[in-house]
């Protein structure tokens, strides 16, 4: 299933004349009864998520192509565990220390 298919219009409760674009089952836009409108919200929804989600991105350290899950997402899996291996009892290192200044 694509990102866009995860968007879908339904009733907001059951007997409700009220239909609304959900997500997953989680409803993201008011109740209502214009079907154009609707309609045109989940286009717009749809085409957001399309553009924001999964793709091929490049790593900002290393500039290697890799596929991302977001926007939110711009590490390879090798720089992602990097920035994340930090040991507990391990202090940052301070600008001075990296730069030698
Ligand atoms: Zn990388």
């Amino acid at each position: 299933m694509s990102v866009s298919q995860e968007f879908y219009i339904g009733q907001v409760a059951p007997d409700s004349a009220f239909r609304a674009v959900f997500h997953k089952g989680r409803q993201v836009s008011p109740g209502m009864r214009d079907e154009a409108r609707l309609n045109a919200l989940l286009a717009e929804r749809r085409r957001i998520a399309e553009r924001t989600s999964t793709a091929w991105r490049h790593c900002l350290t290393c500039g290697e192509k890799f596929l991302s899950e977001g926007p939110h997402q711009r590490l390879c899996s090798r720089h992602r565990a990097a920035a994340n291996a930090v040991a507990p009892d391990q202090a940052w290192p301070s600008y001075r220390a990296r730069t030698g200044m």
